[in-house]
């Protein structure tokens, strides 16, 4: 697509708007980028650099309404009133991975899910690279596509998608689909239909064809139903803790097997991600691996050797016997459901924040079974309070962080754990959950 004379707006200045800026100027588009907040210094001279015009704190409607494509960032929702001037006058928006994708040659493996996409991502990264293939990382994991594919292109890229990034996406093609699970979330953008966000995150089967592959969860109950409905006629490798599938992937509580062109098979205890939601990470990544034809002993060396992100089930410390866990990535019931699952001992749990949308009665059970006491940190914690006055006999309020852990290392006894998997955002006591985690891990260190 040839960008020459042509007028683009990019919307939000962050790594994504940045790279796509990159892009753009390199196949001759005239560039103009705003954003509503403050654009961060090393982007403000990235921009500066490449000689776009930007600004901050505002949209000036007229100079964004003269714009034949727009590139938004995920972030900004279609209720925004820049949103809605720009759909009243019909000027096409896409995704930054959209536009990417325009300009790139390289084969693409994109993951999305409600949880488990930044580490199935990453963990499909490292086997990749580790079998020595030209392979990019890119999307919702914190860089940019764009700008990849600007600075030389790759052969490969595995992607991470939110379903804001797949909202604005309509001739990407996928080569390789992952879809990991679909629990509620984000309700609040999609007018609290749950089709909706499934619709949503089903986009990325758009433009799969009979040569491309889809890796779906099949013990989803919603996935199954959806694809019953759909029947997409493209080829299917689905993972299940529960049956063996052929082609796919399989796992009790020995073995995880792979059926991908011939049988892969490693014991689980070698797995460097514990618990059953990484099993199902591992079986995502591991087929993707396969379907690409990655030797076996490279994925089982890979998954033996991965380490883990920050913020996820991240270990912090033991202070005189009582292990510290760091969730704060936990924003919705479903990803703390499988943190509280997999905790082995009694649980002092602090949750809370800003809720989506939470209905807490599907944690009753693991609560009931694992929790002795529960801290809560949000601003309003009424709603956690009544949903489980009657399950745990301790329920105590902390306005900060450090608050939280005292509450928690007081609660907590020897060969206990204390467990930060919030269920909730951030954004009430902090910047954001990285903010959150950072802070909860400070306050143990402090101890
Ligand atoms: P995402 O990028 O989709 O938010 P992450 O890999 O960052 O997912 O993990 C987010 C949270 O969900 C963490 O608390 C993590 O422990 C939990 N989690 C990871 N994988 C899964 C999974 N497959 N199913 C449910 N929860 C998961």
């Amino acid at each position: 697509m040839d960008g020459t004379n042509k007028n683009m707006v990019i919307l939000g200045a962050g790594e994504s708007g940045v790279g796509a800026a990159i892009l753009a100027v390199q196949k001759g588009w005239s560039v103009f980028v705003s954003d509503m907040s403050n654009i961060k210094a090393e982007f403000q001279d990235a921009l500066n650099e490449l000689g776009v015009k930007w600004e901050q704190g505002q949209h000036t409607l007229e100079k964004i309404l003269q714009a034949e494509l727009i590139i938004k960032s995920p972030g900004i929702p279609e209720k925004a009133p820049v949103m809605k001037a720009i759909r009243a006058k019909g000027i096409k928006v896409v995704s930054e991975i959209e536009f990417g994708g325009y300009y790139s040659t390289g084969k693409t493996i994109c993951i999305t899910g409600s949880n488990g996409k930044t580490t199935t991502t990453l963990l499909t990264h490292h086997i990749l690279k580790k079998a020595g293939l030209d392979v990019g990382l890119a999307g919702n994991v914190g860089y940019s596509f764009a700008k990849q594919v600007a600075e030389g292109d790759h052969d490969w890229y595995v992607i991470e998608l939110s379903s804001f990034q797949l909202d604005d996406m309509y001739d990407f093609h996928a080569n390789i689909a992952v879809l990991m699970n679909i629990t509620p979330d984000h309700l609040d953008r999609y007018e609290y239909q749950m089709q909706q966000y499934v619709d949503s995150k089903f986009r990325i089967l758009q433009n799969q064809t009979t040569q491309d592959w889809f890796i779906y969860n099949a013990d989803d109950p919603l996935i199954s139903a959806e694809m019953k409905k759909r029947k997409p006629s493209v080829n299917l490798a689905p993972f299940s803790l529960k049956e063996v599938q052929n082609p796919g992937g399989y796992a009790d509580d020995k073995q995880l097997i792979i059926h991908i062109n011939q049988q892969f098979a490693m014991s689980i205890h070698e797995l460097a991600l514990k618990g059953k939601h990484n099993t199902q990470n591992a079986l995502a990544a591991g087929i993707a691996a396969r379907l690409v034809e990655i030797r076996k002993d490279i994925v089982r060396e890979s998954l033996e050797d991965f380490t883990n992100v920050e913020h996820r089930l991240e270990f912090v410390a033991k202070v005189n016997g009582i292990e510290f866990i760091n969730d704060s990535k936990a924003t919705n019931i479903n990803s703390a459901w499988f943190a509280l699952e997999s905790m082995e001992k009694p649980t002092v749990w602090i949750v809370g924040g800003v809720d989506k949308g939470n209905d807490y009665s599907e944690l009753t059970d693991l609560v009931r079974e694992k929790v002795k006491a529960i801290v809560c940190l949000g601003e309003d914690n009424q709603k956690i309070i009544d949903a489980f006055s009657d399950v745990v006999e301790i329920i105590v309020e902390a306005k900060s962080a450090m608050e939280a852990v005292a509450f928690g290392y007081r609660l907590a006894q020897k060969e206990e754990t204390v467990l930060l998997s919030p269920a909730c955002a951030s954004f009430d006591l902090f910047e954001n959950y990285e903010d959150r985690g950072n802070q909860f891990k400070q306050a143990v260190r402090m101890l």
